[in-house]
């Protein structure tokens, strides 16, 4: 047995199997399957550290069917901490071998050596626009029929050149700075939309910040830590502490919210090595603006409808739904209007729509249909990885609206025909 899942024996014990998680699971919402909701999970965490479980691929399915949302932690009389049963199940698996073997092979050799990942990921975004056409609104469709994936899905597209090679390491405001901040890009950000960094990197400049974007900082860890692989995601944590520890500032800054989270506390309560970045206060953008900045945006050009998604690591992992309303409410020709269920899972959770696409895409299409009740132009949330999975579940339900990251539409200057 392994040490990760006896550690949290007591906790599996706490479930008293009152089933009121079923309710809230998106993930059991659509499958209706036992073993897909926390209870079920934990049964089978339980029968696993018993050894009246074979630790088998299946199983390893069934504990890779969560999206890390956190919905039935907050819903659950006891408080039970599923994220930290299912990441201990994941664990185990992974010890015994049990894990995807192509999604280990690509951490072990790819993800977490940053050179290699930079050229796999430029090697990725010459080879895109062969296989994948852009479509408005973000992302691309295949061109032709690819094996294992859906003709009509929006995948994200590389950008060739890296945030982190495009901007200089320190960037500084007119005159004495009022604070100095270190901006942990996340790798969505970094390779994906640079444009969300820029728009973060110009607010805070703009308001008399000084920012340090420390060269050479890496993935956060998380997706090595939802994998199961806690050795890689650890040593993920000691690179990144390294890199930021040659920089002087004080406060970290993300506008990622499962960044934000790894950085806070997420990788500290799993890993149990102390905080990730000692000594400075970790902010998401949106809170570092409401609650130590301020902002005064420029108007948009004319009146836009907006509606905000609540990422899951944001809401329910740091407690922050207040701050990126506020900065939104903030924007002069920002017409405000609240989604029903704004804070339910987009369905994104990470590396979960590469292996449960089928599951994830009914997930998306709930919360396409939340947006169209509100009549937005934008959907703005603050995390890149919910922008991804937005821009798929938008695209496939038919609609013209546009994913931002609050950031980019605090810089954006809205043109008439827009
Ligand atoms: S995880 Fe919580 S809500 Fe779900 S069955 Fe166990 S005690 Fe009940
Ligand atoms: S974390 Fe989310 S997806 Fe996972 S079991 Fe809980 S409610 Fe379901």
């Amino acid at each position: 047995m392994t040490k990760r899942l006896r550690e949290v024996e007591q906790e599996i014990r706490r479930c008293s199997r009152c089933g009121q998680c079923r309710s809230v699971c998106p993930v059991f919402a659509e499958s209706l399957v036992e073993s897909h909701v926390a209870r079920g999970k934990i049964a089978l965490a339980g029968a696993a550290l018993d050894e009246s479980l074979d630790v088998s691929r299946t199983l390893s399915n069934r504990m890779s069917l969560c999206l890390n949302c956190k919905t039935c932690i907050e819903n659950c009389p006891a408080e039970v901490r599923v994220d930290e049963i299912v990441l201990a199940a994941r664990d185990h698996l992974h010890e015994k071998g049990k894990n995807p073997f192509l999604k280990h092979a690509f951490i072990d050799n790819v993800w977490t050596r940053g050179r290699v990942f930079a050229r796999f990921v430029q090697t990725a975004s010459r080879m895109q626009p062969l296989l994948f056409k852009r479509g408005e609104g973000g992302g691309g469709t295949a061109r032709i029929p690819l094996a294992g994936v859906d003709s009509e899905r929006r995948i994200p597209m590389f950008e060739s050149r890296s945030l982190l090679s495009r901007i200089p390491e320190v960037i500084s405001p007119e005159g004495k700075p009022r604070m100095r901040v270190a901006l942990f890009v996340g790798c969505a950000t970094n390779w994906v939309y640079p444009g969300i960094g820029e728009s973060m990197i110009r607010v805070l400049v703009d308001s008399g910040v000084e920012v340090v974007i420390p060269r050479g900082q890496e993935c956060c860890g998380v997706p090595m830590l939802n994998a199961g692989d806690f050795d890689r995601a650890g040593k993920q944590m000691e690179k990144n502490r390294a890199i930021f520890a040659g920089h002087g500032y004080d406060a970290v800054v993300t506008g990622c919210a499962s960044c934000g989270l790894a950085l806070k506390k997420e990788m500290e309560e799993i890993l149990e090595t102390g905080p990730y970045l000692p000594q400075v206060p970790v902010y998401d953008f949106t809170e570092l603006l409401a609650r130590e900045i301020g902002v005064e945006p420029g108007a948009l050009d004319k009146t836009v409808r907006v509606t905000y998604h609540d990422p899951c690591h944001l809401n329910r992992g740091q407690g922050i739904t207040a701050e990126p309303r506020e900065v939104l409410q903030s924007i002069p020709g920002v017409e405000f209007a609240e989604m029903p269920e704004a804070d339910r899972c987009c369905g994104g959770g990470g590396l979960f729509s590469l292996s449960h696409y089928d599951v994830a895409l009914k997930i998306g299409s709930r919360k396409a249909e939340s947006i169209r009740e509100t009549g937005a132009h934008i959907v703005a949330t603050t995390c890149p990885a919910c922008m991804i999975q937005l821009t798929d579940a938008i695209a496939r339900s038919g609609q013209d609206v546009r994913v931002m990251h609050v950031a980019e539409l605090l810089v954006r200057k809205l043109t008439s025909n827009e």
